[in-house]
């Protein structure tokens, strides 16, 4: 018995198992081209994924510069503190999904 990783969902599960118990997709009579052809739709579903993060992140990161110039005039205001929150939040998301993003390119 040996460990393979779902086509679909890519979690590690035994070669002689039939269905995926993470996914419960049917790999009954699969082929290994099919099997394949899943694998590359769940790593682009993934990588696209983590793309649309980084853009909404980008968007929430430059949403609190313009919050902070144009609206937040109060430098103590509390405008303030939410266009701070609002550019380190969308700074480390993107962060994030910009890490993901290589880590699953290099992955493949
Ligand atoms: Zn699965």
């Amino acid at each position: 018995m040996a460990i393979i990783s779902c086509p679909r969902c890519a979690k590690k599960i035994s070669d002689k198992s039939q269905t995926c118990q993470h996914c419960q997709l049917d790999m009954t009579g699969m082929s290994a081209e099919r099997k394949h052809h899943l694998a590359i739709e769940a790593r682009d579903k993934k990588m696209q994924g983590a793309l649309n993060q980084s853009m909404l992140a980008l968007i929430l990161f430059l949403a609190g510069f313009c919050f902070l110039y144009f609206w937040a005039l109060e430098p103590d205001g509390y405008e303030a503190i939410v266009s701070q929150g609002m550019i380190a939040a969308g700074f480390l998301w993107y962060i994030y999904a910009r890490a993901r993003l290589i880590y699953l390119k290099r992955k493949n």
